[in-house]
């Protein structure tokens, strides 16, 4: 095993045979890098989920199918942030 500093802090690890991530980030930094993106990926699905509560909702109230409310999401969308410049 050799000494290796850590180009995130700085500090001096053991770099060790078959460590996950880059041979010059420490198990630290490659944790916290790790939780930072389990917890990105958490926020993700949990907004995913949301979006699925409220198609199901809209779904109930006017009697749409799933394909119908996203469809008419998009044209809405479509309306308020319109890709072509007006003329
Ligand atoms: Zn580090």
């Amino acid at each position: 095993m050799k000494d290796q500093v850590c180009r995130y802090c700085g500090e001096r690890f053991q770099l060790a045979p078959n460590k996950p991530g880059y041979v010059d980030e420490c198990t630290d930094c490659l944790y916290e890098k790790t939780a930072s993106e389990t917890l990105r990926h958490k926020k993700f699905s949990e907004a995913v989920a949301e979006v699925n509560r409220i198609i199901e909702k809209v779904m109930k109230i006017h009697n749409m199918t799933r394909e119908e409310v996203i469809a008419s999401w998009r044209e809405s969308l479509a309306r308020e942030n319109p890709t072509e410049p007006p003329n």
